[in-house]
């Protein structure tokens, strides 16, 4: 059976996003065209401005109104910018900053290091945080990576820079207790604060 194309085109641009599936995709599309214009238009609209009035932080490429060159994060005098956290991604961020177990500041990459996707460093932002480390301020940087092939391939890329050039800053890993493979972001909050606490040297 085929669906008209508009459908089917429609189907496809909501299987590609992150977790969900052909079925899923269906079923959101379904949905969707079941709603007034109206509702659809305000959540088209809701999309555009966000990509519109969204940027990366200058500092730590977290997302900030376009408006303010640094996020809240960077901005927040309480926070202590001698201590960086390197995440993924920003759903890493946000589950870390929710244990509420983490007083210092993060860095965003963007991704993790994968050669067989054609993920190099160029990919990701790495380049921002080594300015980030020039400036002498910084005391560790914890590695707050995926226990994947990938977030592992990351965290010694970091690793290796970081010892030749800035031999002088300490530098953790979050302390297992993320199942292998496993992320982050799944992390629930009393786990994830226990991993923070428990960083060890690397
Ligand atoms: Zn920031």
């Amino acid at each position: 059976m085929n669906l008209p194309e508009p459908i089917d085109n429609l189907v496809k641009e909501f299987s590609r996003l992150p977790s969900v599936g052909f079925r899923t995709a269906e079923k959101i599309v379904l949905y969707l065209l079941k709603k007034p214009r109206f509702d659809l238009e305000r959540f088209s609209g809701s999309i555009l401005e966000a990509k519109d009035k969204v940027d990366y932080c200058k500092n730590c490429c977290m997302l900030t109104d376009k408006s303010m060159d640094l996020c809240s994060i960077c901005r927040n005098p309480k926070k202590d910018v001698r201590i960086i956290c390197v995440v993924s991604e920003i759903s890493d961020l946000i589950s870390i900053e929710k244990s509420g177990n983490f007083s210092g500041v993060y860095h965003v990459l963007h991704g993790e290091l994968s050669p067989l996707d054609g993920v190099g460093p160029e990919h990701l932002f790495f380049d921002k945080l080594w300015e980030r480390l020039t400036g002498g301020n910084v005391e560790e940087i914890i590695l707050a990576n995926n226990p994947t092939f990938e977030g592992e391939s990351t965290a010694i890329y970091i690793k290796r820079f970081v010892k030749e050039r800035f031999p002088e800053i300490r530098l953790t890993q979050l302390a297992q207790g993320i199942p292998q493979g496993g992320s982050v972001e799944y992390m629930d909050h009393i786990t994830l604060g226990k991993a923070m606490e428990g960083r060890k040297e690397i």
